[in-house]
């Protein structure tokens, strides 16, 4: 069976509610010019989830959250259970994105709780992991993507496994304009699958893993056609619906 084939826009903290429905709604204006075959998401903020779920609504565009709290509903000031992202009618939930990791201190430990919290809430998780440029410098690249692998994805059921994404995000590459070449992102998703693999097995093959890292309508072509790349978590170019849609018929 080929895998999914997957473009997932991560719009972080850009858009008013305003900006955010006319983006979606001009993804699926020109939705229609796109393979089929290619499963859109696109993740806004929290304050328009919703919005943007009824904006999209009628099309084959799913909605996901960009990150979702450790613990089920309670005393948690500011945050956002997955319950509350699963009840607007959210399908998906970014967690471990880099810039999370960075500047919010996520660890295994807090990505663990909110694996199991989207999970219980039938949210499929988009799992980030990658290496920043000092760990690429050192060789260590694929260390630190199989930690990030093993501890927090070896801990799941082979059911949750069944519905996960994995996004392969080298930290050098988001937001710099610097992306992988085609090779660097196929040796390293090949390897990511091998780890899969060891734990999985043959379910292992049909886990999407996606590119991210300045990826563009100019270079994900190319990317795509690697065997291991099975679509793209785009930051900035999921601002331009022209883009985004682009970036999908580089399959
Ligand atoms: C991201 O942050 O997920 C990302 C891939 O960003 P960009 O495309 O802007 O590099």
């Amino acid at each position: 069976m080929a895998r999914k084939k997957i473009v997932a826009g991560n719009w972080k903290m850009n858009t008013v509610p305003a900006e955010g429905v006319e983006l979606a709604k001009s993804v699926v204006a020109g939705r229609s010019e796109v393979c089929e075959c290619v499963n859109f998401i696109v993740c806004p903020p929290f304050t328009h989830l919703s919005q943007v779920v009824e904006a999209v609504k009628g099309s084959d565009i799913a909605v996901g959250a960009q990150d979702c709290a450790t613990e089920a509903k309670g005393a948690y000031t500011g945050e956002v259970a997955a319950q509350m992202i699963a009840a607007l009618g959210c399908k998906y939930v970014i967690l471990g994105h880099s810039e999370r990791r960075q500047y919010y201190g996520e660890t295994s430990e807090s990505l663990n709780k909110k694996m199991a919290q989207a999970y219980a809430n039938g949210l499929t998780p988009i799992y980030c992991v990658g290496e920043n440029l000092e760990e690429r410098e050192a060789g260590n690249h694929f260390a630190v993507c199989k930690a990030q692998i093993e501890e927090v994805v070896f801990n799941l059921t082979e059911e949750q496994f069944a519905n996960l994404v994995i996004a392969y995000e080298p930290v050098w590459a988001i937001g710099t304009g610097k992306t992988a070449t085609a090779e660097q992102a196929q040796e390293i998703h090949a390897y990511i699958r091998e780890v899969l693999r060891s734990k999985f097995g043959a379910a292992a093959e049909e886990c999407p893993i996606l590119y991210g890292g300045s990826c563009k309508p100019s270079n994900a072509a190319e990317i795509f056609a690697k065997a291991d790349v099975d679509g793209g978590l785009i930051g900035g170019a999921a601002l331009k619906a022209e883009d985004f849609l682009a970036i999908g018929k580089g399959f």
